[in-house]
């Protein structure tokens, strides 16, 4: 989400229900978007290539490495606008010489473009520019570097394709119109139909909310359309009284337990301040193991995904389908719990993502480190990046509406400290579940604990900020 003065960008995402006839046409979008990224890759892949050249030849000369740098030639990179320019060229003569690296794929492009929607070709060329930006940019600044754009690579990246033109058939809700008035084969419109009606899109853009970009992506089997709509911010809302009273909560996220908080939020059953992840995710996960282990073992080394065998790639598209599955099941839960964290508090306190290392996996914390690491490490891994990183944003978004406060803070040693006498031991956290301080004997459930140690120390930050 990117907020800009009084506007902010929302995303809406949807399951999509096609026939399979419209899969196909989906797949070729998919294809030409990617075979359009690599074209463009190509190209700019060529000309920071002939910079490198210059820049070597200068060191042979004897220049250092920095004079090199800032004495080589300078190339220009072919932007969105001129990568267009040439393919609007070349996609009408076949490329003479021997192919070269994704050069046959270029050809391939030439087929398929007949029908595809030239926003899809466009807005691959602009991605390309964002890759090859994000590198330059993250080439600058300190820190952990953007590695070098890569070329995609036909099931190493998912299948999707952005564009602007997908409108919501306004009079049911459950259908969405790809790419202007006609399919590619020029017969009829591409209208697919939603799995369940988008009323949530149909209230964002009843109120003014625009259509920026459009997402279709793959995941598995399953194609999801996402759109991002710019709308206006509402007013922030005053806090209520109950709000000012509760004052700040911390919030502790992790695995075993999904949430826990410092203070007791009020939910459908009573007040609570541990969050249990819901059974239904439990069960996706065990299935989520099952086909993962058969994933690996029939894992063949060394070869490409696309010559692996069926098993291993039906194993695959079955993570694929589950891992998105859980994601989607944990976003529902997240917004559960977001919304009563904004609507119960003025401040909310939450983990730093920003901070390396910090995450809670099968490794346990970073400061104690968990057994049983090479099983679960992956797996949680991933579902704990998209989930942190998503209750997070959910959070934030919603403290807009809400006039709340959020803070970041850094979460080391968070599970290992005393909340009542600050003693740091890593030895007080007796089991997973039970914290005791070694000094004050002060006992807790050790994710609470956590919680509030999130919570003093944004409020410290608070206090020790300039005014
Ligand atoms: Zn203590």
């Amino acid at each position: 989400m990117t907020t800009n003065g009084n506007t902010t960008t929302i995303v809406v995402r949807e399951p999509l229900d096609p026939t399979p006839e419209q899969v196909l046409v989906l797949k070729r979008y998919a294809n030409a978007s990617r075979a359009c990224f690599n074209f463009a890759y190509g190209l700019k892949h060529e000309a920071q290539q002939r910079w490198v050249r210059g820049r070597d030849r200068l060191m042979l000369e004897g220049l250092s490495r920095e004079e090199a740098n800032r004495e080589a030639p300078k190339v220009s990179v072919p932007r969105a606008s001129d990568v267009q320019r040439i393919f609007l060229a070349v996609r009408e003569k076949p490329l003479a010489g021997p192919l070269r690296e994704g050069e046959s794929e270029h050809r391939r492009m030439f087929r398929w473009w007949a029908g595809v929607n030239a926003i899809v070709c466009q807005q691959a060329f602009r991605d390309a520019d964002t890759a090859f930006a994000n590198w330059r940019g993250s080439a600058r600044r300190a820190g952990e570097g953007v590695g070098y754009p890569r070329p995609k690579r036909v099931g190493r990246c998912r299948d999707s394709f952005r564009m602007t033109s997908v409108r919501l058939v306004a009079s049911d809700l459950r259908h969405v119109r790809i790419g202007g008035e006609r399919d590619p084969a020029g017969q009829r419109a591409l209208i697919v139909r939603l799995h369940r009606p988008a009323r949530r899109l149909a209230r964002e853009i009843a109120r003014g909310g625009v259509v920026k970009m459009v997402t279709v992506a793959r995941e598995g089997s399953q194609w999801w359309v996402s759109f991002n709509v710019r709308i206006a911010l509402p007013p922030p809302a005053r806090l209520s009284r109950r709000q000012k009273e509760a004052g700040t909560v911390g919030v502790d996220l992790g695995i075993a337990v999904f949430a826990a908080t410092s203070e007791p939020v009020i939910t459908a059953d009573g007040k609570e301040q541990l969050f249990d992840n819901p059974r239904h995710l439990d069960n996706a996960r065990r299935q989520l193991r099952k086909w993962q282990r058969r994933m690996a073992r029939r894992h063949v080394k060394g070869l490409p995904a696309h010559r692996q065998s069926a098993g291993w790639r039906e194993a695959r598209d079955q993570v694929a389908h589950l891992m998105g599955l859980v994601a989607q099941r944990r976003a529902s839960t997240q917004h559960l719990l977001s919304k009563q964290l904004v609507t119960q508090f003025a401040h909310v306190a939450l983990e730093d993502l920003r901070v390396k290392n910090m995450t809670r996996t099968a490794r346990g914390t970073v400061e104690a480190p968990g057994r049983n690491v090479a099983a679960k490490a992956g797996l949680n891994r991933a579902i704990l990046d998209v989930g942190f990183a998503e209750i997070r944003r959910q959070v934030e978004y919603k403290a807009k509406w809400h006039g709340v406060t959020v803070t970041a803070v850094n979460p080391a040693y968070t599970s290992q400290t005393c909340h009542r006498c600050g003693h740091v031991d890593r030895k007080s956290r007796r089991t997973r579940s039970l914290f005791q301080c070694t000094r004050c004997g002060h006992a807790t459930h050790a994710d609470i604990g956590a919680a509030h140690n999130i919570k003093h120390r944004a409020l410290n930050l608070e206090a020790n900020e300039p005014q």
